[in-house]
């Protein structure tokens, strides 16, 4: 495995891995450990710190100076791209599906703070948003920018390679405090987060269940992207080994009515986790794979052993407090 990544380091550290006491007295988990990369250190964390961190460095070593990205104008992939961008002295163009940019809170305020180029383009969908990013590059080309395209949520074999990094970490992280979780749960939108992880235990196994619990898309399909994004990374990294479907565990009885709108049970996820424990998880990914979470365990799908894989997204619990009022 030869291949040289720049890492430009965004994080202030390891992320904290801790054990949730009160969400285990509350629910009959017998183990209940929390990855918090609900703190990767900027702009209110998140999961996609540890993807921007390979790949701003690969557009700083290409000598880029904007990056555009797309997603929805809830983006937090969005919010955090703009973020890391400006840290390492870029500019951020941003893409947004649809026609219209919605309230103006949560990741869309944090997008206007920040200084980001914003436009919609009518579009929907990863590979639409990727043809209308491409579009845009030409036009930042022609005005004499060196433009860098990051496709929806970052899901690219360098981005998805800083996944594959936390796996290790973990794996240390878990030796040091004696943890032995029979499974992981994390929110899965594009994949890539899920993807690079199983490309690290298909590396440096350990008798883990990964469990990705959809917001998006339908099992099946998430499968097929799943061990694609994994084989991709896998081939990327020079390894001969390849993931089967079999090997990909997600559900999707959990996204709700669809992605971008709050449910019931995840809300109902976000007090249990807020009134236990003091720690928010957000109405679109967080909260749903902790309702995801609980209901697998009360199910008797998954042992009372579990880490809650927090993968960040909390500002769109303001763009959403209204899925909060009905509740007394
Ligand atoms: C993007 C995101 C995810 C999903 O990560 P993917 O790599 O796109 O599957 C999960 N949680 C939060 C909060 C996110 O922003």
């Amino acid at each position: 495995m030869t291949t040289h990544l720049s890492r430009y380091p965004l994080m202030w550290g390891e992320t904290p891995l801790h054990r949730l006491h009160g969400l285990e007295r509350m629910t009959g988990l017998e183990e209940c450990w929390v990855k918090r990369d609900d703190l990767t250190g900027i702009a209110f964390g998140g999961n996609k710190v540890r993807k921007l961190e390979y790949l701003l460095g690969d557009a700083l070593a290409k000598g880029c100076d904007t990056v555009i990205t797309g997603g929805s104008p809830q983006s937090n992939h969005a919010r955090l791209t703009a973020a890391c961008a400006r840290r390492a002295g870029l500019e951020a163009w941003l893409c947004f599906a649809g026609k219209h940019m919605g309230i103006q809170q949560g990741n869309l305020l944090l997008d206007h703070i920040l200084g980001a180029e914003m436009k919609t383009t009518g579009v929907y969908g990863s590979e639409p948003l990727l043809e209308e990013m491409e579009k845009w590059a030409e036009e930042a080309r022609q005005k004499g920018k060196k433009p860098y395209v990051i496709p929806v949520g970052g899901s690219t074999p360098i981005g998805d390679y800083g996944y594959k990094r936390a796996w290790d970490v973990l794996l240390d992280q878990l030796s040091e405090v004696g943890a032995h979780p029979e499974s992981i749960v994390l929110a899965v939108g594009s994949g890539g987060t899920l993807a690079g992880l199983l490309a690290g235990k298909a590396l440096r196994p350990a008798p883990i269940k990964l469990i990705g619990i959809s917001v998006w898309l339908k099992a099946d399909e998430l499968t097929r992207v799943v061990v694609r994004m994994a084989n991709d990374l896998l081939a990327f990294l020079g390894s001969d080994r390849r993931l089967s479907a079999a090997e990909v565990h997600v559900e999707d009885a959990y996204i709700g009515k669809k992605y971008g709108v709050p449910s019931d049970a995840g809300n109902e996820a976000i007090r249990l986790l807020a009134r236990s424990e003091g720690l928010f998880a957000d109405p679109i990914y967080t909260g749903k794979a902790l309702a995801g979470l609980l209901d697998l365990f009360h199910r008797c799908r998954i042992g009372s052993r579990v880490l809650f894989w927090h993968t960040g997204g909390t500002p769109a619990l303001f763009t959403h407090a209204h899925s909060f009022a009905r509740e007394g």
